[in-house]
């Protein structure tokens, strides 16, 4: 028996940035569509998630006045915590259930993302045993831009954590959650693909060949038998974070590697390995986990 390290990456070396969680003045935003879109497409964004609160807000209308790609979404808000329905074809209806809620985002062949898990006085707008309970669903929004002018934390990788290490394999996202000029440029997504369409955003958000940031750049993560390496443009400092949390190396530096312990039951014990890249100013860049597997 050997290890085996599952990584979702390739060699791809284009990466396009977006944001999937974004409102407007179809719901609760402060500007209309277009100004909220220019915004955006000025900070040189590749792509964009309108995600108004339960109306699905048909992104054609505003496609051919931007070069930005607009992907349709909608964050079912009412009764219960929030869901976020990326690529959506059709609204999904916001079911007190949610469990009914994630079938149905899955069933309208949508990428399906629990929102901001720490928002509120309580840190819990997605109780934490709902989160465990949920099947089906493809990640959480590990940042969420809004929360830091809110109660509660914008960061949830301690949910994450929490989630992977019961054994759900899911994605962390980053948003802005914009709702005024102010909370936009936060927290976005770098997704990995040969092309900015529709299609090949959909497959990297869905199977997890992108990273989440506030102002990291990451070049490269790649394995090479039980390492793993992570090159970043500007990170000063990066961290390999392991099962339950625990940080497995610290190096300060633009990039570094991390090589499993040789030990076997060790080695998979930690079950899962991401890398946290600091930068300047507090920004922060998270990889997806790459996932120890034993190799029969
Ligand atoms: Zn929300
Ligand atoms: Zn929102």
């Amino acid at each position: 028996m050997s290890i085996k390290l599952k990584s979702s990456y390739s060699n791809i070396e284009s990466w396009f940035r977006g944001n999937l969680h974004t409102h407007t003045t179809e719901s609760d935003g402060s500007c209309p569509p277009e100004t909220v879109i220019a915004d955006y497409e000025s900070r040189g964004y590749d792509f964009l998630c309108i995600s108004d609160h339960d109306i699905l807000v048909d992104p054609s209308r505003y496609q051919r006045n931007t070069s930005m790609l607009l992907i349709p979404a909608v964050e079912v808000t009412a009764n219960g915590p929030h869901i976020q329905q990326v690529n959506a074809n059709n609204r999904v209806a916001p079911n007190p259930d949610r469990q009914v809620v994630v079938r149905e985002i899955i069933a309208d062949q949508s990428i399906c993302i629990l929102n901001h898990p720490n928002w509120g006085a309580q840190y819990n707008h997605f109780p934490h045993v709902l989160m465990e309970s949920l099947d089906g669903y493809h990640g959480i929004e590990i940042y969420n831009g809004v929360i830091q002018r809110l109660q509660g934390t914008a960061l949830a990788s301690d949910r994450w954590d929490r989630l992977l290490s019961g054994g759900h394999r899911l994605w962390g996202y980053g948003n802005d959650d914009s709702h005024q000029p102010g909370d936009v440029g936060i927290a976005w997504n770098v997704v990995q693909a040969e092309d900015c369409t529709v299609d090949q955003i959909d497959v990297g958000l869905r199977n997890g060949s992108f990273y989440a940031s506030t102002g990291v750049t990451i070049s490269s993560i790649g394995i090479n038998g039980t390492t793993v390496h992570v090159k970043t443009k500007d990170a000063q400092r990066v961290c390999f974070v392991s099962k339950l949390g625990v940080i497995q190396l610290i190096v300060d530096g633009a990039e570094a590697s991390y090589s499993l312990p040789e030990d076997l039951n060790q080695a998979l014990s930690l079950s899962y390995i991401r890398a946290e890249c600091y930068g300047a100013g507090g920004s922060v860049a998270w990889t997806q986990p790459i996932f120890i597997e034993e190799e029969v």
